[in-house]
């Protein structure tokens, strides 16, 4: 298993360079006009996930495109008419795209774009430590590459995980959980299985600080605390609800409270706001910049989409997404396990 320092080493030595350059109204407008039109021209379809800027979700949704987590977005794709997906979002889920869907062509705004649960399991790493465990089975998270995924016997998604954990469980299985070890840590609470868990986080989730939350519910005693189980364990336990972010978002809308202190990726208020338009949502607290790098509730790769470099990709068709056939094959088999439970449930 990793250190945490030699995770955030691998975290640091990906971590974006360039800060994402602003745009002005008037060129997003014509950045936008732009995109639509190349979409009708290349037969595309634009999938973005909540986390990106709210000017990629406007525009996804304006082009009859898809907003939503990774495996919806995955799911949206495959059933799609479109030759051509444009998927804004990091890169394992342009994988998870090509992987469902591999007779169309998967395009990413940039291939830079990465996620430090991603980067923290290694496939190669990964592997070395599930040989050493062959009983157990393998589940690994939706946040992980190709590669990883064709060594699991399971691909879940945060919406999903405690059940599957909890059905193999019943089983008589033990489990080798990769790679959040907060979320690994939340499933094995919840379910009591036997759980080896390797030790990568979200670099934006694991920043939520539970004292300043506290001291937000404090000063917000009407507000319903909503977190993703990537956070720390003193996050989660402060909960009022506990999800995924589809989860958190539905759970916004159905819920009679009229303010929200929200644990997950800013991206999310778009939808949130968009959704429930009287209702307050208020970014929960993270404890203050570490030395090395700080998330402050954005994540650093789903903001390196923009509109700029979507027009590029469509006009250019670059930034393919390229995985071989062994792989894909391989990593079905984990995806398709998880999307046929998701269908008995
Ligand atoms: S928010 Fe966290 S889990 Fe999501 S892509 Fe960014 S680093 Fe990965």
């Amino acid at each position: 298993m990793n250190s945490d320092r030699n995770f955030r080493k691998k975290v640091l030595k990906h971590w974006p360079q360039m800060p994402a350059k602003s745009i002005t109204d008037t060129d997003s407008k014509i950045l936008s006009r732009q995109i639509l039109e190349l979409l009708k021209q290349k037969n595309a379809i634009i999938v973005a996930h909540y986390y990106t800027d709210p000017a990629i979700q406007k525009l996804a949704e304006l082009s009859g495109g898809f907003i939503g987590d990774s495996l919806e977005m995955a799911r949206f794709g495959a059933e799609h008419q479109a030759s051509t997906l444009l998927v804004a979002g990091v890169r394992f889920m342009g994988e998870s795209a090509k992987i469902l869907s591999p007779e169309k062509r998967v395009l990413m705004p940039t291939l830079a774009a990465e996620c430090s649960l991603d980067i923290g399991c290694e496939p190669e790493e990964f592997k070395e430590f599930c040989k050493k465990h062959p009983e157990r089975t393998i589940v690994v998270y939706a946040n992980t590459s190709a590669e990883v995924k064709a060594l699991a016997d399971w691909t879940v998604t945060s919406s999903i995980a405690v059940e599957v954990v909890k059905h193999l469980g019943n089983q008589g299985k033990k489990i080798i959980w990769a790679p959040d070890r907060y979320l690994g840590n939340y499933i094995m609470r919840n379910t009591g299985v036997d759980m080896l868990i390797w030790d990568a986080c979200c670099v934006v989730h694991q920043e939520f600080d539970v004292e300043s939350i506290r001291q937000q519910k404090n000063s917000h005693p009407d507000a319903e605390l909503l977190v993703h189980p990537e956070s720390q364990p003193g996050v989660i336990e402060l909960a009022d609800v506990i999800g995924s972010t589809s989860q958190l978002l539905k759970a916004s809308q159905q819920s009679q409270s009229q303010k929200f202190i929200v644990a997950t990726e800013n991206g999310i208020l778009y939808k949130m706001q968009q959704a429930c338009p009287d209702k307050e949502f208020i970014m929960a607290a993270t404890a203050p910049a570490n030395e090395d790098f700080a998330c402050q509730t954005s994540c650093p790769w789903m903001k390196m989409n923009n509109l700029q470099n979507i027009y590029e990709t469509l006009r250019d068709q670059t930034n393919e997404i390229k995985l071989s056939d062994q792989i894909i094959a391989k990593a079905l088999v984990p995806l398709q396990r998880m999307l046929q439970f998701n269908q008995k449930r």
